[in-house]
């Protein structure tokens, strides 16, 4: 049955420009404590697992509550229980995901059909998802690879130590094995070497999905929005790099300007540069609120929409160089042709102009090259109907390639 706080709603998934209150991070432990001055709803109990009768005595630690909120739904991150607990609710998941709607803390994969389409997994093929995000792809995949139960594989990767884990979980609670799917963190400039080390050879198919998931751009304390304050961190991998605050703190202002330039485009990016070096003097930027308070003071002559895209550009902008996405790309473009085999099809979705240039281009090199057989004339976008049921789609691109039989 489906409960009342499971809320589905549309999203509002524009990179930089996340929907606010969800997403399926594990809240902090403070949150998640009782009162026990108030009575939980009823209604919306989260059924936890029962705790035996303690044998003699009252030692054994209760189940965590799950956090209070007002109304029927949560509305808060860190309200949110369903999402927190991934593989507990597939039910409710499926219901939802069939009535058309998207699952809050979820991330609703663009363009499946098209994909599908020009990848053509087939069974028993291999396959290599780059980015597996919340495994959305990955599953449909999965399950053409598998059809039969043909001896099908998918490899996903992604660098995210936080949503990795539960993605896995999820995938396997739908009954792929470790024959069929494995789940490796690594850059996917890593993915020759994943594929060696597993002794698969050649991949059939390889889908790269770029860019930032929807629970990433939900989680506050992930600093990849600014419609609510949180660290200003933007990594992908909190484990590795420095963190777009630690980078803010000591980036020249020439280099800066760069970056916002060729990450963002950003037309306000000398002004915005010199702006915010003058500002961090004054007092470190480390808060996301901070950050886009600081980007609209600094344009004070520009409407409200102006101030807001160059805010979302100069997100966008960090969050590229602190998780190094040019460069994690072009290594990915470069090692490509030497995973597919003869014939494999590879589909990439983009989000932005920096991205599409670096694919088209080695997809464009490649084919004068013979190192693909076919290239992707014009890109495939969501129809009007993807765009407004998921708005994250409307700055979709998706480009494909055929390795050709025979060269390398
Ligand atoms: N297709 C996925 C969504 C992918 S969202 C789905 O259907 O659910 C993009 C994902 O790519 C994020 O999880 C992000 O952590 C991951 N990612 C971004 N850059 C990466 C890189 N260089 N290597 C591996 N994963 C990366």
């Amino acid at each position: 049955m489906l409960g009342t706080s499971w809320t589905a709603e549309r999203r509002h998934e524009v990179p930089g420009q996340p929907a606010p209150g969800t997403g399926i991070v594990e809240a902090p432990d403070s949150v998640m404590t009782s009162d026990p001055s108030q009575p939980a709803p009823q209604a919306t109990d989260p059924k936890p697992t029962p705790t035996p009768a303690p044998p003699g005595g009252s030692e054994v630690p209760r189940p965590r509550r799950r956090p209070r909120y007002s109304g029927r739904n949560p509305r808060r991150f860190e309200e949110r229980y369903k999402e927190h607990d991934p593989t507990r609710y597939l039910a409710d998941a499926a219901k939802i995901e069939a009535s058309g709607k998207t699952l809050a803390g979820s991330h609703r994969p663009i363009l499946v059909e098209e994909i599908l389409g020009v990848l053509d997994p087939k069974p028993g093929e291999t396959a290599v998802d780059c980015t597996l995000g919340y495994g959305g792809h990955a599953r449909r995949l999965l399950e053409r690879v598998t059809a039969g139960d043909a001896p099908g594989r998918l490899l996903g990767l992604d660098v995210d130590p936080i949503e990795l884990p539960k993605t896995e979980s999820r995938l396997r609670a739908l009954g792929f094995g470790d024959t069929a799917f494995v789940a490796r963190r690594s850059n996917y400039a890593g993915m020759a070497k994943v594929l060696g080390e597993l002794g698969w050879g050649t991949a059939d198919v390889i889908l790269a999905d770029l860019g930032v998931s929807s629970m990433q751009l939900d989680d506050p304390q992930r600093g990849f929005t600014y419609k609510q304050d949180g660290p200003l961190d933007l990594r992908m991998n909190p484990q590795r790099s420095p963190s777009a605050a630690q980078w803010l703190a000591t980036v020249g202002e020439a280099d800066l300007q760069g970056a916002l330039q060729s990450g963002a485009d950003e037309p306000h990016a000398a002004v915005l540069a010199r702006g915010l070096v003058r500002a961090r003097a004054v007092e470190p930027i480390t808060r996301t609120r901070q950050l886009a308070e600081l980007i609209r003071s600094l344009l004070p002559e520009r409407s409200k929409e102006d101030q807001d895209l160059s805010v979302r550009r100069v997100f966008q902008a960090i969050r590229i160089v602190v998780n190094d996405e040019f460069g994690g790309l072009d290594a990915w473009l470069r090692l490509l042709p030497g995973c597919l085999g003869p014939g494999g099809r590879v589909a990439v979705l983009t989000f932005h102009s920096g991205e599409d240039r670096r694919v088209k281009q080695a997809f464009r090199v490649g084919l004068d090259q013979g190192i693909y057989s076919a290239i992707a004339d014009e890109v495939i976008r969501a129809g009007p109907e993807e765009q407004r049921a998921n708005p994250r789609s409307s700055s979709a691109k998706l480009r494909w390639a055929v390795r050709a039989a025979g060269n390398s």
